[in-house]
């Protein structure tokens, strides 16, 4: 069902605002699985399965410069505004 041929498995995609992004680190620690950190935060995969901590990343990072989003159907999950 995806044009990209990867699947149409549930996920998440996740984006970091790289502009926006002051380096705390929050994400980094909370999410080790799905966050790294050169200079500023990037994800290690732009789709995962859903995950708690995820969420809890995009929801206290402290500029809001993660967005996740359900990939099925374009909604954006975190942060809540
Ligand atoms: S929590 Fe936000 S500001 Fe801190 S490193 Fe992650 S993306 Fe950057």
């Amino acid at each position: 069902m995806s044009p990209n041929g990867s699947g149409d498995q549930a996920g998440w995609r996740l984006a970091v605002d790289q502009v926006r992004c002051i380096s705390s680190g929050f994400c980094v620690g909370t999410a080790p699985d799905h966050f790294a950190m050169d200079v500023v935060s990037a994800p290690l995969a732009d789709v995962v399965a859903p995950s708690d901590k995820v969420i809890e990343a995009a929801e206290f990072c402290p500029v809001e410069a993660i967005s996740v989003f359900d990939v099925q159907t374009g909604t954006q999950l975190a942060p809540k505004r």
